[in-house]
C-alpha cells in the first residue's frame, strides 16, 4: 500500500485508486432490505469472465481488491478468480453472506493476502430480517468458526440500520470478540432520495447519534477495524469530501459512475472511466443523493487522503495501525 502511494505521490498522480470493487456477477442467494435489485437479481449467465475481472484489476492497479457482487461465492469461477488475484500479489477481500462459504473452503486454501469479509448486520433478529430469510445469523456464525479453525483471516461487515440498536451490535462485538475475528467493521445505512420512503435507512442526525455510541465501544473492542477517523466522521465528530475514486467498481455493465452505490452511468473503458466522470462535482458531495452518505467505501479514503492535514491523525491512524499489525502477527505465529 506504501509503495503504490509513494510511486503515485512520486508521478504526480492527484487521485489514485486504493481499493478496486469488484463485482464479477450481479446473481445473489439472498435479496437484503438494503440492496439494490440490480445488485442480486441479475442472470449467472452475465457474469463476467475471468479474462475481464484481471484486465480490470491490471489497468486500475488498486493494491487491494474487494470481491462483491451478488454474492460471490455463487461465481463458479471463485477459487480460480483468487489465486489469480493473489498471484498477482493484490490483497483479496472476499465479501461473502456465507451461505456457501463452507463450499469455497473445501476448494480453497488460506492465504496472508486473503481475506473473508462476512456480511453480518446485527445479532439473529436483525440480521435475519434484514436479510429476509431465517437461519442465515446462525449459518454466518458458524462459517466464521470455521474459517477461523481452518486458518483463514476473517472479518465481518455490518451495515448499522435504524433497527439496529447500539447494544445490539455491542453484543455482537462481544460474540465476535469470543471469536477471536480479525475485525469487525462497521459502516451506517443511509438514507438518499433515490429510496425515499424506504423506512431502514438512516438519516445524519441518526447516524451521528448512533456512531458517538460506537466510536465509545471502541474502547472495549479493539477489534472493530474500521479506521477511528472514518467512525468520527461517522459520528459527525468531523467531516471529508468524498473520495469516490479511491475505491472504483467495475461490473458486468462496466465501470461504475462514481461510486459503488450510484450508478449514474457505465464505462466501458478505464481511460474513459477515470478520465470521463466529474470528480470534482461527486467530491462536493453537492449532489443530492450525497447530502446523507456516510458510506466507508467513499470516506475511507477520504481518510487516507486528508491524513497530511494533521499531525494528531497521522499519530492517530499510526497507533491503530500498529495496533493491527501486532493482531496480525499474533495470528501469523498461531
Ligand atoms: S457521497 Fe456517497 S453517494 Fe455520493 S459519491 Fe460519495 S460515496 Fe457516492
Amino acid at each position: 500500500m506504501m509503495r503504490w502511494q509513494l510511486r503515485n505521490w512520486w508521478r504526480g498522480n492527484k487521485r489514485v485508486p486504493v481499493v478496486l470493487m469488484l463485482e464479477p456477477l450481479h446473481t445473489c442467494n439472498l435479496a437484503c432490505v438494503g440492496c439494490s435489485p440490480e445488485r442480486y437479481s441479475g442472470d449467472l449467465r452475465n457474469r463476467l469472465p475471468l479474462s475481464n475481472c484481471f484486465d480490470a484489476v491490471e489497468v486500475c492497479g488498486a493494491p487491494i481488491v474487494s470481491v462483491c457482487g451478488g454474492e460471490p461465492t455463487v461465481y463458479p469461477e471463485i477459487v480460480e478468480l483468487v489465486d489469480g488475484l493473489i498471484a498477482r500479489r493484490k490483497h483479496v477481500i472476499l465479501c461473502t453472506n456465507a451461505i456457501l462459504l463452507d463450499r469455497f473452503y473445501r476448494k480453497a486454501r488460506p492465504h496472508k493476502r486473503l481475506a473473508i469479509n462476512v456480511h453480518l448486520d446485527g445479532m439473529r433478529t436483525t440480521h435475519d430480517f434484514v436479510v429476509d430469510r431465517p437461519g442465515v445469523f446462525d449459518r454466518a456464525i458458524e462459517m466464521i468458526a470455521e474459517g477461523k479453525r481452518l486458518g483463514y483471516y476473517v472479518s465481518t461487515n455490518t451495515t448499522v440500520y435504524r433497527e439496529t440498536s447500539v447494544d445490539e451490535i455491542e453484543e455482537m462485538c462481544a460474540l465476535l470478540t469470543e471469536l477471536d475475528v480479525d475485525g469487525i467493521l462497521l459502516s451506517p445505512g443511509y438514507h438518499y432520495e433515490a429510496i425515499e420512503g424506504d423506512a431502514h435507512f438512516l438519516f445524519r442526525d441518526e447516524i451521528h447519534e448512533k456512531f458517538k455510541r460506537i466510536v465509545a465501544l471502541t474502547q472495549r473492542y479493539p477489534k472493530i477495524s474500521s479506521t477511528p477517523l472514518f467512525l468520527q466522521f461517522a459520528a459527525g465528530m468531523r467531516d471529508y469530501p468524498c473520495t469516490p475514486w479511491g475505491n472504483p467498481t467495475y461490473t458486468p455493465q462496466g465501470w461504475k459512475d462514481p461510486c459503488y452505490l450510484i450508478g449514474n452511468r457505465y464505462y466501458g473503458s478505464w481511460t474513459e472511466f477515470f478520465g470521463g466522470v466529474d470528480w470534482d462535482y461527486w467530491e462536493s458531495r453537492r449532489d443530492p443523493r450525497c447530502h446523507n452518505c456516510k458510506m466507508h467505501s467513499g470516506f475511507e479514503p477520504s481518510v487516507v487522503r486528508k491524513l497530511g492535514d494533521s499531525l494528531a491523525d497521522v499519530l492517530t491512524m499510526a497507533r491503530w495501525q500498529m495496533a493491527n499489525v501486532r493482531n496480525t502477527k499474533r495470528r501469523v505465529a498461531a
